[in-house]
């Protein structure tokens, strides 16, 4: 069986583990489609923030308790950039993460595609699983927000880093999106599933900018593989993070069925053949989708495991 993961940073490298557990189980083959949206260039260098967070959790290097970035982390190179004044210092940039952003900056500039970049970094972390970018070309989230007085576009990282999403906050765009061709892998991935599932990631910046190139949302909504959803909004909270921001930003309701009603029914034009929620939203429903509920809380591998069995069970595969 072969299975495709969309998925975000840190609530998608969660998933990914009951993924991975999952498929070596059945002895399933696992390719993750990973956002670049969030990806930017600080003090020179290209950081992918989803990109890490999977391979570092995947590879069994990240914090736990931060979240994002690598356990062990000290932070010399941060405090002596601050020494300078360089900015910006609202963004956190760990030692031993900075050499991870030294390597793919220089593969980048030497004219390595992202996509051999992070299959050249994968070969330290053994992610098991295929990680693969959404494309190697240039797609960055901006959000349309008032500051100073002003209405202008920031980076997502600035937005939601340094502004802790507290701005009067209008759309976001995917910068680079109508141009952006699928990454080399993606659409073949694409074509040869029996399964796509789309992890419990934040919908609108780190689901949506993978589906904004085109080509891989008609590939994933025309492809004869079902698509599966997990929701990642349990009883009206985002559970970790600031997906209630992004879904009011959009004019989605913050639930299970808001969330669905945002991928839609395949048979109506969305991508969803089912829509897994949490066991507290059992009376979640959207239009044209078959949804079922289970424990959707990302406790531990076992538990994440099951949430992927039943969303293998949702998709009538065993
Ligand atoms: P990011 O790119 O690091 O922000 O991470 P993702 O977009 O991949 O995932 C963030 C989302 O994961 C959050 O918005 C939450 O809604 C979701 N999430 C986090 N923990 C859980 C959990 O235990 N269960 C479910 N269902 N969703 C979760
Ligand atoms: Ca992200």
């Amino acid at each position: 069986m072969r299975i495709v993961v969309l998925t975000g940073g840190i609530g998608g490298a969660k998933f990914l583990v009951g993924v991975r557990a999952r498929a070596r189980a059945i002895g399933a083959d696992v390719t993750a489609v990973v956002n670049v949206g969030d990806d930017v260039r600080m003090h020179g260098l290209q950081i992918c923030p989803d990109l890490d967070s999977v391979m570092y959790t995947l590879g069994g290097a990240h914090d736990p308790e931060r979240g994002w970035g690598r356990v062990g982390e000290t932070w010399v190179v941060k405090e002596e950039l601050a020494a300078y004044g360089a900015e910006p210092s609202w963004f956190g940039l760990g030692d031993k993460d900075t050499a991870t952003h030294l390597v793919r900056t220089q593969m980048l500039t030497a004219g390595y595609p992202l996509s051999a970049v992070t299959a050249a970094l994968c070969d330290r972390w053994k992610p098991g699983v295929t990680m693969l970018p959404s494309t190697d070309d240039r797609l960055e989230t901006h959000v349309v927000v008032d500051l100073d007085g002003e209405r202008k576009a920031i980076h997502f990282q600035e937005w939601w880093v340094r502004y802790r999403s507290a701005l009067p906050t209008h759309r976001f765009v995917f910068v680079g999106a109508d141009a952006a061709k699928p990454a080399p892998g993606v659409l073949e991935a694409i074509a040869a599933a029996d399964v796509v599932l789309i992890a419990p990631s934040n919908p609108v910046v780190s689901i949506a900018p993978i589906l904004a190139v085109a080509e891989v949302r008609d590939a994933i909504a025309g492809g004869p593989a079902p698509v599966i959803g997990v929701s990642p909004i349990i009883g009206g909270s985002p559970v970790r993070g600031m997906a209630d921001k992004c879904l009011a930003t959009v004019g989605v309701e913050v639930t299970a069925a808001g969330v669905g009603g945002l991928y839609g029914a395949r048979s109506d034009g969305g991508l969803l053949d089912g829509w897994l929620v949490d066991s507290s939203d059992s009376s979640a429903t959207v239009p044209g989708v078959p949804t079922q509920a289970v424990p959707l809380w990302m406790s531990s591998e076992a538990a994440t495991a099951q949430m992927v069995a039943d969303a293998l069970a949702l998709a009538g595969l065993a």
